[in-house]
């Protein structure tokens, strides 16, 4: 479940993290309401380093967010995705060798195209049974 706003490039960074939270508590309550409306312990999302999201400012975002909603007590756990390129050369997926660095970390080739690193997504809910 993609959870990235229409507009990522909104001015003010934590208005931005915030809105972002605010859109994950959306789809969760979505979710939920299908399920028959559990408590939910956990909301796990995953990261990628390219999304344009801190994760320190993201979970602040959260506590904030998720006051007056019925997500008071539900901790966000990110998982943080690492950069993982198609490299031509190896015919595979490969991790490059920085953020800066945007070539295959085993045959130095310059990366044809990004497979990981932009995720900002819903992985996960863990229910309270
Ligand atoms: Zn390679």
């Amino acid at each position: 479940m993609d959870v990235s706003p229409a507009d990522s490039r909104t001015p003010g960074r934590r208005m931005h993290e915030l809105s972002i939270c605010l859109s994950i508590l959306d789809v969760a309550g979505e979710e939920v309401d299908r399920r028959g409306n559990p408590q939910v312990e956990a909301i796990y999302l995953r990261l990628g380093p390219l999304s344009g999201v801190v994760k320190e400012a993201l979970l602040s975002a959260f506590e904030l967010a998720r006051e007056a909603t019925p997500f008071r007590c539900t901790r966000l756990v990110i998982e943080e995705v690492p950069i993982v390129v198609y490299c031509s050369k190896c015919d595979a997926e490969r991790p490059v060798h920085s953020m800066q660095d945007f070539s295959c970390a085993e045959c130095d080739t310059p990366a044809s195209k990004l497979i990981h690193g932009r995720e900002l997504e819903l992985a996960a809910l863990e229910l309270i049974e």
